[in-house]
């Protein structure tokens, strides 16, 4: 029997495999990091994932859904604290039923795939022909992330709607990557599409760190530590908002 799509979905669903995904994608990435392999683990992240996928109904989308959600640079842990988790707190959303924000998550993680496909193939295609220089984003890692450095790479500065497409590049980009950076590419952008995750560790890089538009280069350590404590003032402050 077909599973429901997006709009018919039960309430929650969605919200359920996605969480019940990303935590077994966790473990599993993280078994991959160590080069260790789990059987049981590995088999209960395949089920998890259909069972995910299962929510789209056009076997076009079933398939975009379980390719980029393979994909051990796909960022689930922004997307759960922002969209699918994020959206219920966010005042423009107060007044929707469970279903209806199931279907909007459902719906912006299947176009999130899309575009984060779209760049992972540019990416691919510009470093063959040596137009750009990134990180070698294979599986399993060929790169760790660089260690050392004061930035603890949680990619709360990339948490941005849009921002002026002013890359730093001298060849020709995709033209979409102008619209992408613009905020352009989705309803409901909450983070810069260029941002990957590691291997589901919650430590976020950005995928064309060289070529990153100008607005990126001007965000420096000061900036960092700004943001830093105004984050830590807003978690401060969030229990007294919901009780008054
Ligand atoms: S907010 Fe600061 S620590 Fe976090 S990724 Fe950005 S520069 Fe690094
Ligand atoms: S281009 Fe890179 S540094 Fe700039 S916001 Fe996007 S992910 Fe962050």
């Amino acid at each position: 029997m077909q599973k429901p799509a997006p709009n018919a979905m039960p309430t929650s669903s969605f919200h359920q495999r996605f969480i019940a995904f990303c935590d077994l994608n966790r473990r599993q990435r993280k078994l991959e990091l160590l080069r260790q392999s789990d059987p049981k683990t590995l088999s209960r992240w395949h089920d998890a994932l259909d069972s995910l996928a299962s929510c789209y109904q056009p076997t076009r989308e079933r398939e975009l859904v379980t390719k980029g959600l393979s994909d051990p640079y796909f960022p689930f842990s922004k997307l759960r604290k922002l969209n699918v988790g994020g959206f219920s707190r966010e005042p423009g959303f107060a007044d929707l039923s469970e279903a209806s924000l199931a279907r909007i998550s459902a719906e912006h993680l299947l176009r999130w795939v899309e575009i984060f496909l779209s760049i992972r193939q540019d990416l691919k295609n510009l470093n063959d022909h040596s137009e750009i220089f990134t990180m070698q984003l294979l599986d399993p890692p060929q790169e760790s992330l660089p260690e050392a450095i004061w930035c603890e790479y949680c990619g709360e500065c990339c948490e941005i709607r849009g921002g002026i497409p002013e890359f730093r590049a001298n060849s020709k980009l995709p033209s979409l990557w102008y619209v992408y950076f613009r905020g352009d590419g989705c309803k409901y952008q909450r983070f810069c599409p260029f941002l990957f995750e590691y291997f589901a560790t919650a430590k976020f890089f950005c995928a064309i760190y060289e070529i990153k538009p100008r607005c990126c280069w001007e965000f420096d350590r000061e900036e960092c530590e700004f943001l830093q404590k105004d984050v830590a003032r807003e978690r401060a402050e969030r229990p007294q908002r919901i009780v008054s």
